[in-house]
């Protein structure tokens, strides 16, 4: 029987508050430009927070702090031994000023207190999740998500001792009856690969209040651009910053957001784990997210464009994208993405796999390839890429039909996009 959680007394019962009542004074985590620029808009806040001008050579942008290691002083000896060297210029594993600062800027665009950038979004995302369970712990997720999550949940947890349950990311019923007492973390993705199925936060997050459990949010494909999910209520925001965040195809990275004191929990994880982002990679994400919100704003009108062109198209059976009416969560997207969209769109075409396979040797613009969130637009197959794993039945349950297409659409002109899927349909038919 899983219990129904009715506040602080239950935690006593059990001996899991001293957590909660924790009365360490914080700050919102270390940086070295305090200016987070909260109370404007994305693209101030994409091009301003966070950046740290060096008063020593009044260097306008922050410096590439390119060490691995800091001269050792009274307040850092003094930390080392109060553990707090997350604050701390000691070791880059540790924290660097790079880091600092482009986890500022991620923490205003998240809203959240604090941040942690990563090597990588599977480091990001295995040292968040090694980090809020233990020994026994369970976790509910979807059976629709990225391959590498999949792999660490279904491979990895077993052998310390954890268990997870797939469910459908869309299902609120089939998500409730999967918790269990031991159930520590409901983790789903905001937006699926490739049907993009959309998670309904905030009833995932009652669920969260309900059973005392952390709800950790995949952001990857939505961004914090078109859904904040800490602003609904989730605890911790995981990305993948090799996608939108850095934007340009040509970097590995991974951040997690959320309130300084579960930051302040996963931050001893990733220095077991090692995934720390190096400064040079730190330097780049940083200048990448000047452009954030203005790729974004292309992406997403891109996306709506192409879709609706898509849906209109004899030769394209169905369109699956949240900004079109036809989409079966049409309701929820409104709601949830309060106007904004998606740059990620799926379809199917007449003819199947060998029809698809066509159209990306056919196609001039979309690269063939697999990631997503570049400003080139980028095309694959789930079958035979991001969903190769699953046999054709188990892709058909799914919903990954024959003839699927992923399209990341990039920032090209429109009218170049659509003319060349024009000429690549009527090409290869
Ligand atoms: C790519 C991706 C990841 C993994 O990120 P890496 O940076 O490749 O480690 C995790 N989740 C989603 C949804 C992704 O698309």
């Amino acid at each position: 029987m899983k219990k129904v959680f009715k506040g602080i007394e239950d935690k006593r019962e059990s001996g899991d508050v001293w957590f909660d009542e924790l009365k360490r004074k914080r700050t919102d985590g270390p940086a070295i430009s305090t200016k987070r620029y909260v109370e404007f808009n994305e693209s101030t806040k994409s091009v301003h927070a966070g950046q740290y001008d060096d008063p020593n050579t009044n260097a306008l942008g922050t410096p590439i702090f390119q060490c691995s290691t800091f001269y050792l002083n009274e307040s850092s000896y003094n930390a080392i031994e109060e553990g707090r060297g997350r604050d701390e210029m000691i070791y880059t594993r540790y924290g660097n000023p790079s880091q600092w600062s482009v986890q500022e800027k991620l923490s205003a665009l998240e809203n959240a207190e604090s941040s942690i950038v990563f090597s990588s979004g599977m480091a990001a995302i295995s040292s968040t999740l090694l980090a809020v369970l233990d020994k026994g712990s369970h976790i509910v997720s979807s059976r629709d998500i990225y391959g590498g999550t999949y792999n660490f949940l279904y491979e990895d947890l077993d052998r310390f001792g954890m268990s997870v349950t797939f469910t459908s990311p869309t299902n609120i019923e089939e998500i409730e009856a999967a918790i269990q007492d031991n159930t520590k973390v409901l983790y789903f993705e905001a937006l699926t690969n490739p049907l993009l199925k959309m998670a309904p936060i905030e009833e995932i997050v009652s669920l969260g209040k309900k059973y005392n459990l952390r709800v950790i949010i995949d952001n990857t494909f939505l961004t914090p651009y078109n859904v904040k999910p800490l602003n609904l209520g989730v605890d911790l925001v995981v990305n993948s910053a090799t996608k939108y965040l850095n934007g340009h195809s040509d970097l590995i990275g991974g951040t997690v957001s959320g309130s300084r004191k579960l930051i302040d929990r996963i931050w001893p994880q990733m220095l077991k784990n090692g995934g720390s982002m190096d400064p040079h990679a730190c330097f780049m994400l940083e200048r990448s997210l000047k452009t954030f919100a203005l790729r974004m704003r292309t992406h997403n009108a891109n996306a709506l464009e192409l879709a609706t062109y898509l849906e209109d198209h004899p030769k394209i059976k169905k369109v699956n994208y949240p900004g079109l009416a036809s989409y079966n969560q049409h309701e929820l997207a409104k709601k949830q993405l309060k106007g904004k969209n998606s740059g990620m769109i799926s379809f199917e075409i007449e003819g199947g796999d060998a029809k698809a396979h066509s159209l990306l040797k056919t196609l001039k613009l979309p690269k063939e390839a697999t990631s997503l969130g570049g400003v080139e637009s980028l095309i694959s197959l789930p079958y035979n890429t991001s969903q190769a794993s699953l046999t054709k039945e188990q892709q058909k349950e799914i919903g990954i039909n024959d003839g699927l297409i992923r399209l990341s659409v990039g920032i090209e002109d429109i009218e170049d996009l659509i003319t060349d899927f024009e000429q690549a349909i009527e090409q290869i038919f």
